[in-house]
């Protein structure tokens, strides 16, 4: 999926932001990353725990590999 295909984007005034877990193109607002899952919900700090996520930044890329 393209993300500036999505309707979130074009119309909903969604925000393309870079996913702080794989570095990737993703959508603000609780997105789903594509590439990785992580729910965008605005934590960029690692070691912060993300609500939405259920985990920190850092443990969830751990998680991945
Ligand atoms: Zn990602």
């Amino acid at each position: 999926m393209e993300i500036r295909e999505t309707k979130e984007y074009q119309e909903l005034g969604y925000a393309v932001v870079t996913c702080p877990v794989c570095g990737r193109e993703t959508l603000d607002s609780y997105w789903i990353c594509e590439h990785c899952g992580w729910e965008y919900d605005g934590t960029t700090e690692e070691t912060l725990f993300s609500a939405a996520n259920g985990t920190t930044i850092r443990e969830y890329r751990l998680r991945r590999q």
